[in-house]
């Protein structure tokens, strides 16, 4: 309780918990694409996201080694800046960056040692099937900590996708996995179920996340708990990034009327919680053609969490953005 004449603060009691925690924990992040964003390319912030894959393109052809470092070094400064204990990062490596990334990411895991906790995790925004993607994805599995997946990139093929990610990780040493799934909240997409039960297939319980589930929102309230009581036998945790895909709704229904339960554009949190799963939280794409007005605020992306989900329990807070992070990193 509060002292006689001080005010009652639930955001300081949060942020005193979370410290007390050991910190904040960023679940997901793209180090190595912050900051990218320039004039001409803000001017492009209206695409599609299927167009904004390809957009980084020029600046991943020609950035150098120490452009990307510099890019990572600035994000992973901010996080220790704002008492962040552990980020966990997708690298792109692709027919594009090639191994840029990869050689900055080892320069700065040494060059942070003992200051923050890193685990990197590779994006295949070319996809896993292409000859010359699977290639490089093959390079990426071997470096990092966990492998990264992105099904909705081999659109047709996410079942094939899945498969070949869940390979290399059993390939290279039974590594944990990061999936982003479900981006489109869209009733049509079934993305989350398909990766329960290619998890179960491949063996792979509890060491699966899958990161943001914005589709789950569009689907039936019967649908959703049967599909909780499978991820949570999977052992699936989720990460959410809310700022990153709060603008969603607008973005999927834009050119005609979508469908589906009225729904925060998040992962429904809250349900999933009550259905014991383990909800972590990321700043996802900071200061880019993505999201050009992300500053990386971890106290902003948990502010749209508890206001977009009406999540008031300080304790369920704090885990959120401490200990839930750390299990989906597997630190
Ligand atoms: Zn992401």
């Amino acid at each position: 309780m509060p002292e006689p004449g001080k005010d009652f603060n639930p955001k300081q009691i949060v942020l005193d918990k979370i410290s007390a925690q050991g910190g904040w924990v960023n679940a997901h992040a793209h180090v190595d694409r912050a900051f990218i964003l320039t004039p001409e390319n803000f001017q492009l912030t209206g695409e599609s996201l299927e167009t904004k894959w390809s957009l980084p393109d020029k600046y991943k052809e020609q950035a150098s080694v120490d452009d990307i470092y510099d890019n990572m070094a600035r994000v992973v400064e901010d996080m220790i800046a704002q008492g962040v204990q552990a980020i966990g990062s997708f690298i792109d490596v692709d027919p594009v960056i090639k191994d840029k990334a990869i050689v900055a990411a080892k320069r700065l895991r040494e060059n942070y040692k003992g200051k923050i906790k890193i685990k990197f995790i590779n994006q295949v925004v070319k996809g896993v099937i292409d000859p010359e993607a699977r290639k490089w994805f093959e390079v990426g599995a071997e470096f990092v900590d966990i492998i990264g997946g992105l099904p909705e990139r081999d659109a047709g093929h996410e079942a094939e996708h899945l498969d070949i990610l869940f390979e290399a990780a059993k390939k290279n040493g039974n590594k944990p996995l990061h999936v982003h799934i479900d981006q489109f909240n869209s009733p049509d997409q079934r993305d989350t179920e398909l990766l329960v039960k290619k998890t179960i297939e491949h063996g792979y319980q509890n060491k699966v996340a899958a990161v943001h589930c914005i589709s789950l929102g569009a689907q039936p309230k019967a649908y959703r708990q049967e599909l909780y009581k499978k991820m949570k036998e999977a052992g699936i945790a989720v990460i959410v990034c809310p700022c990153g895909w709060i603008d969603n709704s607008w973005v999927a229904s834009k050119d005609e009327d979508v469908i589906g339960p009225i729904h925060n554009t998040i992962a429904p949190v809250k349900e999933m919680i009550a259905a014991g799963l383990v909800i972590a939280l990321g700043t996802d794409n900071i200061q880019d053609i993505y999201k050009p007005f992300n500053d990386g605020d971890m106290w902003t992306e948990l502010r749209f969490l508890l206001e977009t989900s009406h999540l008031y329990d300080v304790d369920v807070l704090t885990d959120i953005a401490t200990g839930n992070g750390l299990k989906a990193l597997w630190l």
